[in-house]
């Protein structure tokens, strides 16, 4: 069932009266570093449909986001292009993935269906019921590890069990990549084919029924991702990764998550540029060093909680843990929409509660604060913050979404245990010392000196003036008191766990 990676060349003779083979594009949105259609490519000797369905089962379900799929439709645009390039051009469909698929191998004749794995519950349910229908309808099929280094079960434990905690897997993992040949593949090329089946002009968010949002959307496209990951390598990004990383005011980390999401870049391709420049270094000791390992670091955690969300899939209905199942959250829907909209008296929650109203993303510590906010300062449900999170994040992914709030709601695998609970006054003073990040996306408190930065609630009413800042009117005092709520989080954790 499995294909392998194929290290093809740029073709030059195409063998265009081979049958077509169809590749179904869907989270691997680029040409370069793409195992199925470099296979399909080589197979059909250059004559490949290259497809895209637009599901409304995805596109108007539980986790609709209108930005992540604006971001969907631009990098579309962007891969029509590329193909076009090559005189090759995308189809678009819409409509049950089964029915389109079979429509359009009616309509060219194609004897074979490629395409790379995706590993949520309704994409593995999906692609095995085509797989099936396909096969039996005389047609090869072949699906491909292409969104992750190791995958299904490549990475196990001696005793044959998916690993849960994240420093054992990590180890496996990068003993494992010694053994794997070279990557990433090169891009193929694909021969123009004689007829085109018709494709649909690409919709609208508001044709596909999303309404519109506000979000400044980064460049899409290979060459756009391409860019952004050589910037971060050349511009010294990478080599201060570990020192940069958790301070929110800074530009330290990559921003490739869209992309990764999306597939507008691959994840071998990223590793690649990460292991080259660690050979390149003259010592491995190095602050560079520990930083490019560091990152490398951050692709593994999205390989882990891919495989958790494989092996678990019931995590994304509940907790990792189902003793934690039968928390008594409060879930008071006035303290959730306040956080919803960043009007919680916390600066650091709000700063970063209105990054991800604005950018549609939200930086790594701040994304750790809001979700140890939540959970046990205001006592709401993790699975309410994860929604609204894939519903607002370009980069929203099921696996690493679900991870990250399970991880900071203390209910997942490699959880940190439910009783260390965020201060998030501390996290703010300790991530974002000078408040540069706090008042970029809080106007508000831009003339609050750095002293009162994370506490504008404790200033005089001198400074009040002077700061043109009156608590109460123009920014809330703390919603809650967290002293207070760390106690009734540890009593609501501690019932959980005992079984009360
Ligand atoms: P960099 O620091 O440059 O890291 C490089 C890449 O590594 C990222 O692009 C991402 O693909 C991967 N990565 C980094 N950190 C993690 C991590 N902790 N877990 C998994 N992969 C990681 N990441 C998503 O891609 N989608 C999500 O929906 C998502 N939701 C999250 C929710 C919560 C509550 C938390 C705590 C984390 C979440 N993350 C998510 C992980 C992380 O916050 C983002 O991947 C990261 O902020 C993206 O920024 P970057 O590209 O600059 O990352």
């Amino acid at each position: 069932m499995e294909g392998t990676a194929l290290h093809t060349s740029r073709r030059t003779v195409k063998n265009i009266s081979m049958p077509p083979i169809i590749h179904w594009f869907r989270r691997d949105l680029r040409l370069g570093d793409n195992q199925a259609l470099a296979a399909a490519a080589h197979a059909a000797g250059g004559a490949v449909i290259p497809l895209f369905i637009l599901d409304d089962t995805l596109l108007r379900g539980r986790f609709a986001s209108p930005a992540r799929t604006d971001l969907l439709l631009a990098s579309l645009r962007a891969l029509d292009s590329e193909l076009r390039n090559q005189g090759s051009q995308l189809i678009v469909r819409r409509g049950r993935p089964g029915e389109e698929l079979r429509t359009l191998i009616a309509q060219s004749g194609a004897t074979a269906v490629y395409w790379n794995r995706d590993y949520t519950p309704y994409a593995i349910a999906r692609d095995s019921q085509i797989k099936a229908e396909l096969r039996a309808a005389g047609l090869e099929v072949r699906s491909f590890k292409d969104a992750v280094i190791f995958e299904l079960d490549e990475i196990l434990t001696q005793a044959g069990q998916p690993y849960t905690v994240f420093t054992p897997y990590a180890r496996r993992w990068r003993q494992r990549l010694a053994e794997i040949g070279s990557f990433p593949v090169a891009t193929p090329s694909l021969s123009p084919l004689g007829d085109w089946p018709a494709s649909l002009p690409l919709p609208t968010l508001a044709e596909l029924g999303l309404p519109s949002h506000g979000v400044p959307l980064p460049p899409a496209g290979e060459l756009a991702a391409l860019q952004r990951l050589r910037a971060f390598i050349n511009d010294t990004g990478l080599s201060r990764y570990a020192a940069q990383r958790d301070l929110m005011g800074v530009e330290g980390t990559s921003r490739l998550s869209p992309y990764l999401r999306l597939g507008m870049l691959g994840v071998r391709t990223v590793l690649r540029s990460a292991l080259d420049q660690l050979e390149a270094l003259s010592s491995p000791a190095s602050p560079a060093a520990e930083s490019i390992d560091r990152w490398i670091s951050e692709l593994i955690w999205r390989d882990f909680y891919t495989q958790i969300l494989y092996h678990f899939p019931h995590v994304l209905r509940g907790a990792f843990r189902p003793e934690f199942d039968t928390l008594a959250w409060e879930n008071d829907p006035g303290l959730f929409q306040a956080w919803q909209e960043g009007r919680t008296g916390y600066p650091i929650v709000d700063a970063a509660m209105r990054q991800l109203r604005q950018e549609g993303w939200m930086h790594n510590r701040a994304r750790m604060i809001v979700a140890s906010f939540l959970t046990k300062d205001l006592l709401v449900d993790w699975r309410w913050g994860e929604r609204h999170f894939m519903q607002l994040l370009i980069d929203g992914d099921p696996a690493s979404n679900n991870g990250g709030w399970q991880w900071a709601a203390g209910t997942g695998t490699d959880a940190q245990p439910y009783f260390r609970i965020f201060n998030p006054t501390s996290q703010g003073e300790k991530f974002d010392p000078t408040g540069s990040y706090v008042r970029r996306y809080l106007p508000e408190l831009a003339r609050v000196p750095d002293r009162f930065i994370h506490t504008p609630h404790l200033m005089p009413a001198a400074d009040q003036v002077r700061a043109a800042l009156r608590i109460g009117q123009d920014y809330p005092p703390p919603l809650v008191d967290h002293k207070q709520q760390r106690e009734r989080a540890l009593a609501l954790y501690g019932a959980a766990k005992k079984g009360r």
